[in-house]
């Protein structure tokens, strides 16, 4: 079997990268890959869903924006439904360094000082009482802001819609198929043992699956948090880490009667986030709120491939955090729980996006693989066809290399949630 490019990975990342592969080149032939039975039951499928343009670097406002308008954009200009809600993102800040970054990225997007007595409405108290601060260190909070162009939305059907458009330009789909191993060769081979030498040019001939060899001119890895599996056999960096990130589904009387209203001008109650990096996200079709933080040191980097969730990290870490600022969580109780990984670049907090021989690596997103995810598979487009610009939905560009590894240039992203 051989294609011009192979793509391992159907998750949000794969499939925007074989839908614009394929609309700009029409006459590819392109495989996707996937060890799952379909697309999008990794890391996409796990995901919080939420989007948001509020990023401190302009790399990350550029990706998300422009992926934010394609969706809109598919949504209703379309009239494809991708569960876009526009509830906004709400961010409760008990420091002055956010509240400098959020004022700055005021200037590139649409976000708003929101009065503190308003939150009051929202069950959300500022102050927090003198034996939880001097307990846990957290203080009241001291301002708070509204970013607009944010929301929620359902990554299925994101990744649904690229993969009919797929299948409709003739991209295939090879599904319960696991990629073993890259096959690495010399162009030209002496048929002598230890090939290839370090003075042969080599380049990946194949990948090895449990279903036989497939060979490809192009091998794009979209594989996320796995990606190091392939690419540490063949001493090829892909510069990320596996960090693991909970999400449980909160309910009870209060969060039913809150859930959808408006309060601050958006849709329903907003992705809100707390101190500490500690977040719900609604879910007003199922009246329930999704709790989630963004822990970093104190969590290892291991990896396992079904991660479950740890119902004691939400008691003691997480709760104690929303309950402080939120009392009418306290009777709250957990309706389902998972867990997932990000492929989380340390450095920066940006993607990786970079040619190594002939694959183009696509990974590191961070935590927001979702809301930047048309733009990331623009940009591997554009690293196939060797275009040094990439042209972004919306009118937004980026320099093709800045994402990735010799010639990166980014800056640091402050906001990783
Ligand atoms: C709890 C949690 C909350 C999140 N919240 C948000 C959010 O609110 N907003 C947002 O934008 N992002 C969020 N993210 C991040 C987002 O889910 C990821 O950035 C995004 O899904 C990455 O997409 P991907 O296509 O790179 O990876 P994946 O969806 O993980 O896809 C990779 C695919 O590669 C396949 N694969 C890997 N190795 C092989 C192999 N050897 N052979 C065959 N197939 C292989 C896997 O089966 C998988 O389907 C969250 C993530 C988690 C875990």
């Amino acid at each position: 079997m051989r294609y011009d490019v192979a793509i391992i990975g159907a998750g949000i990342v794969g499939l925007s990268a074989a839908f614009h592969l394929s609309e700009e080149n029409p006459d590819l032939k392109i495989l996707v890959l996937d060890k799952f039975h379909t697309y999008a039951q990794g890391n996409t499928g796990k995901s919080a869903a939420g989007f948001r343009d509020v990023f401190s670097s302009d790399i990350s406002y550029k990706l998300s924006s422009s992926s934010i308008k394609f969706y809109d954009h598919v949504q209703n200009a379309l009239g494809i439904d991708l569960g876009m809600h526009y509830v906004g993102y709400l961010f409760l800040l008990d420091d002055e360094k956010n509240a400098g970054v959020l004022e700055k990225i005021g200037k590139k997007t649409s976000i708003s000082e929101v009065d503190l007595d308003s939150l009051n409405d929202m069950g959300i108290s500022i102050k927090v009482d003198e034996e939880t601060k001097k307990v846990m260190g957290i203080s009241d909070i001291k301002s708070a802001y509204i970013g607009k162009n944010c929301g929620i939305m359902e990554p299925d059907k994101i990744a649904a819609f690229y993969y009919k458009e797929c299948l409709k330009r003739g991209v295939e789909f090879h599904f319960d198929t696991n990629v073993q191993k890259l096959n690495l060769e010399p162009k030209e081979p002496l048929n002598f043992p230890g090939e290839p030498f370090i003075w042969q040019d080599k380049y990946i001939k194949s990948v090895t699956t449990d279903k036989g060899d497939i060979e490809a001119d192009t091998f794009v890895l979209a594989t996320d948090v796995w990606t190091n599996f392939l690419t540490d056999r063949i001493g090829v960096d892909s510069h990320i880490r596996p960090k693991k990130r909970q999400l449980f589904k909160i309910k009870n009387e209060f969060i039913a009667s809150v859930v959808s209203k408006s309060f601050i001008g958006t849709e329903s109650f907003p992705f809100t986030v707390f101190p500490k990096g500690v977040y719900i996200r609604p879910a007003p079709s199922e009246k329930t709120f999704w709790a989630g933080v963004a822990d970093d040191i104190g969590r290892d980097f291991s990896f396992s491939e079904d991660p479950e969730a740890e119902e004691q990290f939400y008691t003691y870490n997480v709760y104690q955090v929303l309950q402080a600022y939120m009392k009418q969580l306290s009777s709250s109780s957990i309706s389902g729980m998972w867990a997932g990984y990000y492929s989380y670049n340390t450095i920066d907090g940006n993607p990786y996006i970079f040619r190594s021989l002939n694959m183009i690596i696509a990974t590191g997103t961070s935590g927001s693989g979702i809301m930047k995810g048309d733009a990331i598979g623009r940009v591997v487009s554009s690293l196939y066809r060797g275009k040094d610009f990439t042209y972004l939905y919306g009118g937004h560009g980026i320099k093709t290399e800045d994402l990735g590894v010799h010639a990166r240039h980014v800056d640091m992203e402050e906001l990783v949630l």
